[in-house]
């Protein structure tokens, strides 16, 4: 059972959201969700005004990373119906990375009744204009008070809201990171713990300093096989074959978003779709031979983000895009994507989830 509280401070008002450019993830919604797991069961599941909350210096949390997150969308069809995307693909996933964290599973009736009720309530926070959307952030952490270092017996998961707007990033440029790694096999990086982020900083921050914005992942070991752009997967069309780096080995996030983009890629525009492992080499070689046409990143947050400039030790990779350019298959897939969403294209796949 969900309790619900209503808030009746509505902060929507204090807010421009139709005709301001929103930041992604700085807004919040009026609600939230919160429920406690303890004495080996989930409890407290509740809706409620969106507060601060109290704990102190010792929560697990704070000290040993034991946290996990998902990051999905809700978005309104052309003709106003909400629709969660794709949700038990996030759901499946949380508890696969709760797995691993040595965190109980998450009730589906949290996750997905939770969601659905606190988008329902919250909607009107969803800005009426094409691709806006609400961004829906469950999470949970420890919960113990104890600085002793082993698996938490108390837990708590949140699901927050936050308006969301279309990314403005423009083109990326990224760095080939060759020093550090951000996942190894029998590692967590297929899974969404906050430590994966954590760990990724360093790498962010020098890249960004040198005028980049993101890193391309290498692997552990040689630093020669390619895993993903900094917190999205990674796509190369070379020669008009699609190629993406394969599962298998436990170092790459499955992301919904790149799995739709599979389907979209295969299915609907009827292109060859190789899941494999990329060397750095290939990718240098077919820029080269003019045979690179695009790349890009694929995640929830801003759906496909172009990469135009690709820089590996002194090799400069220089694709000349057109971020506009609507022949792109980057661009296509986009909007084949966008079109599922507003159901201007049937969901043939059942990614669409109504809300009520
Ligand atoms: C979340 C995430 C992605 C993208 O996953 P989506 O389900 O498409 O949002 C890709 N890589 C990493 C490291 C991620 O954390």
């Amino acid at each position: 059972m969900i309790a619900i509280t209503k808030s009746t401070n509505n902060k929507l008002s204090k807010y421009n959201l139709l005709n301001e450019p929103i930041t992604f993830g700085t807004i919040f919604t009026d609600h939230y969700f919160e429920a406690t797991y303890a004495n080996s069961k989930w409890q407290d599941a509740h809706i409620k005004p969106f507060t601060k909350f109290s704990t102190d210096p010792t929560l697990s949390i704070f000290h040993y990373g034991q946290s996990i997150f998902e990051g999905l969308k809700a978005f309104k069809t052309h003709d106003n119906k909400i629709n969660l995307f794709r949700p038990y693909e996030n759901f499946k996933r949380i508890n696969r990375s709760a797995e691993r964290m040595a965190m109980p599973a998450i009730p589906e009736e949290y996750f997905i009744e939770g969601a659905k009720k606190l988008v329902a309530l919250d909607r009107d926070w969803m800005p009426n204009k094409p691709n806006h959307s609400l961004y829906i952030r469950p999470f949970m952490f420890a919960a113990d008070h104890i600085v002793k270092v082993r698996p938490s017996d108390t837990f708590q998961f949140f699901i927050v809201l936050s308006p969301a707007g279309p990314y403005h990033g423009g083109n990326m440029k990224i760095l080939v990171e060759d020093v550090h790694t951000r996942s190894a096999p029998g590692g967590t990086g297929s899974i969404k713990n906050g430590g994966n982020y954590g760990c990724s900083m360093l790498a962010m921050k020098n890249a960004m300093q040198k005028g980049f914005d993101q890193v391309l992942w290498m692997d552990a070991f040689e630093h020669k096989w390619i895993q993903e752009v900094g917190m999205m997967n990674v796509f190369f069309i070379i020669n008009g074959v699609v190629i993406t780096p394969a599962l298998n080995d436990g170092t790459i996030l499955p992301g919904v978003t790149r799995d739709s983009l599979i389907t979209i890629f295969t299915k609907i525009l009827h292109l060859k779709v190789e899941e494999r492992n990329i060397h750095i080499d290939e990718i240098i070689e077919s820029y080269k031979n003019n045979t690179l046409q695009e790349i890009f990143g694929a995640g929830t947050a801003a759906v496909i983000s172009i990469i135009d400039e690709l820089k590996y030790k002194d090799v400069h990779i220089k694709l000349n895009i057109d971020e506009h350019d609507d022949r792109l298959y980057s661009n296509r897939a986009k909007k084949i994507l966008n079109d599922i969403r507003l159901n201007i294209m049937p969901d043939t796949h059942e990614w669409l989830v109504p809300v009520c």
